[in-house]
């Protein structure tokens, strides 16, 4: 009988240690994470610019932006931002997002956690630097999503922003293309990714020329991706 009892008891001590662990290392383990889209229940759309800030395509970005009253978020590159500190400025007081897409456009497969965090913080310092805050998203270059990213964002209290429609306007892809792809069955909450880097993108502007009208039309509002969290 007593043999049976200390048995029992230590089969019982044995188990809840166990647990303990396993929530330990759940707990220090902090991963944050990875949006493609957020559905929302009011109408709301996310319009994404990557690889900026660029002198030429950012300010041409803007004013279709402005022409059509719409607020949006640009992922910025830390070595553009260095040499376009007021373009940047020029985005943050139309009330646009700034989110981090790194220091430079790395791709991140087989990167360490340092360099990822190292990547990110840099970014963030220089743009707290330029518009007096950090950014609270990050948009790893090329969309590629590592473990070692997911545990660098969540220490930093980041989240991870992809998109659900890529208009590949990068791609020389024509205005037709991504304007019927745009239009087709959107949802609330969609992100939509474009770019306003220096390697742009004629595309880019005409297609948004119809793309924003139309679904502001089917009552549609585009928003920063702040409003759109916050919904
Ligand atoms: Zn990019």
């Amino acid at each position: 009988m007593k043999f049976k009892f200390f048995f029992v008891l230590q089969c019982f001590l044995f188990t809840t240690s166990c647990t303990n662990k396993e929530q330990m290392v759940a707990s220090s383990n902090i991963e944050t994470k990875v949006y493609r889209n957020y559905k929302t229940l009011k109408p709301y759309l996310a319009l994404t610019f990557d690889d900026g800030p660029d002198k030429i395509q950012t300010p041409k970005v803007l004013s279709l932006l402005e022409k059509y009253r719409v607020k949006a978020t640009f992922f910025v590159l830390g070595e553009e931002v260095e040499y376009q500190k007021d373009i940047l400025k020029m985005v943050v007081s139309q009330g646009h997002d700034i989110g981090n897409h790194f220091y430079k456009h790395i791709n991140i497969k087989k990167a360490s956690e340092k360099e990822i965090k190292e990547a990110i913080e840099s970014n963030n310092k220089l743009i707290e630097k330029v518009i007096g805050y950090k950014p609270k998203y990050v948009r790893p270059p090329y969309g590629i999503v590592t473990d070692a990213l997911k545990k660098v964002c969540g220490e930093l209290n980041m989240k991870i922003i992809l998109w659900n429609k890529d208009s590949e306007d990068w791609n020389k892809t024509p205005d037709s293309k991504i304007i019927k792809y745009m239009l087709n069955k959107p949802s609330n909450g969609d992100i939509m990714l474009f770019h306003d880097g220096s390697k742009t993108y004629t595309n880019t502007l005409s297609s948004l020329d119809v793309i924003i009208p139309s679904l502001q039309k089917k009552s549609f509002e585009f928003v920063s991706l702040s409003k759109l969290f916050d919904s």
